[in-house]
C-alpha cells in the first residue's frame, strides 16, 4: 500500500484528500519536485530542495518547512514505502482560500503533499534502443524556471508528440530549440556536447546539471549555447534527460535519423558515468568520487 505525506501526517494514499477550494485544484497555483531515491536513497536531495526554495519564491509562497524538516519528511516517506527504487512527487500550493479569488491572501497556509511511486529505470532511460522525439512550437509562458504545477501545455505538448508516434517534443521558441515537454535538451556536434544556458525558458534541470559535472570530471569537452532549430536536423546525437526517464537518445527527429540512427558514442560514455554515479549512490559512496 503507498503511503504518502499530506499536511504533516502520514497516511494511505487512497486516504489523502485536499479541499476543492484550494487553490491548488482551482488555479494550478502551486509548484512541485520529483526526486527520485535509489536503493532508498534520495538522488541530489539539496539540489532539489534549493531548486524548489527557488520555485516557492519565484511565486510568492513561503517555504513551509526548513530544509532539515523536508529532509526528515522525504526521508520518513521513502522509508514508509516498501520499494528500492523511488520516484517521490511533492508538491506545495499557495493553500485553501475562503473563496475563489484570483488574487490571493498572502497569510494561507500551504497544502504539502508527497507521494511516492515505485521508479522502474531498467526499462526505458539507459535504454540504448534510442527515442523518436518531434519539434513543436514552444506554447508555454516566459517563466519555465519555475517548477510549476500549471502544466497544461506541458501536458497537450507530450499528447500531440504520443499522438504522432513520438516519445517526447522538443520546443522550439523564436528558432531556437529550448527543451523537451519535460526534460532537458543535449546535443552532439562533431564530439562537442552542447545544451542551452538556464535562463527564464528552460527548467533548471537537476539531470542536466550532474551531466555537466560528469562532463567536468571526465573532461568530455561541452558548451552551454543557445542551440538553433535548425542545427538539431544535423546533430550528430540528440539526447533528452530527466530525473525519471535519466537520459534519453534521441534516435529519431521528426520522422528522419540523427546522426546514424543510433545511440551515439558520447551518449554511451555519458550514460555510463551515470549509471555508476548511481551505483556508488546505492552503496552510500560519495558518487562523484572516482569519476
Ligand atoms: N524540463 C522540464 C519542462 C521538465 O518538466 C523536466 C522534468 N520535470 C525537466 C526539464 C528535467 O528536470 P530534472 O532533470 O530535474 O528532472
Amino acid at each position: 500500500m503507498a503511503i504518502a505525506y499530506l499536511n504533516g501526517s502520514l497516511l494511505p494514499l487512497e486516504d489523502a484528500k485536499i479541499p476543492v477550494l484550494d487553490r491548488g485544484f482551482l488555479f494550478g497555483d502551486g509548484v512541485y519536485e520529483v526526486i527520485p531515491a535509489y536503493g532508498r536513497r534520495l538522488f541530489r536531495l539539496n539540489q532539489h530542495l534549493k531548486r524548489l526554495h527557488n520555485s516557492l519564491q519565484a511565486v510568492n509562497i513561503p517555504d513551509p518547512m526548513s530544509t532539515e524538516a523536508w529532509q526528515n519528511m522525504l526521508e520518513k516517506l521513502v522509508k514508509q514505502n516498501d520499494v528500492d527504487d523511488q520516484s517521490i512527487y511533492l508538491q506545495v500550493t499557495r493553500g485553501v482560500a475562503s473563496k475563489r479569488d484570483h488574487a490571493f491572501d498572502t497569510t494561507l497556509k500551504p497544502t504539502v503533499f508527497a507521494m511516492s511511486t515505485p521508479l522502474d529505470t531498467t526499462e526505458s532511460p539507459g535504454s540504448v534502443k534510442g527515442i523518436a522525439a518531434i519539434t513543436l512550437d514552444d506554447i508555454r509562458w516566459q517563466h519555465c524556471h519555475i517548477k510549476a504545477i500549471t502544466l497544461l501545455p506541458n501536458v497537450l505538448l507530450r499528447q500531440q508528440a504520443i499522438d504522432a508516434g513520438a516519445a517526447e517534443a522538443i520546443l522550439v521558441r523564436n528558432g531556437f530549440a529550448t527543451e523537451g515537454a519535460a526534460s532537458n535538451l543535449f546535443v552532439v556536434n562533431n564530439s562537442l556536447l552542447l545544451t542551452p544556458p538556464k535562463g527564464p525558458l528552460l527548467l533548471p534541470g537537476i539531470t542536466r546539471d550532474l551531466i555537466l559535472e560528469l562532463a567536468v570530471a571526465n573532461a568530455i569537452p561541452f558548451r552551454e549555447a543557445d542551440i538553433e532549430a535548425s542545427a538539431l536536423a544535423t546533430a550528430n546525437e540528440i539526447w533528452l534527460t530527466s530525473s525519471t526517464r535519466e537520459i534519453m537518445p534521441v534516435t529519431t527527429l521528426d520522422d528522419a535519423p540523427v546522426g546514424t540512427g543510433q545511440a551515439g558514442p558520447v551518449y554511451k560514455r555519458m550514460t555510463a558515468l551515470f549509471q555508476a554515479y548511481k551505483s556508488r549512490l546505492r552503496a552510500d559512496e560519495d558518487p562523484l568520487a572516482g569519476g
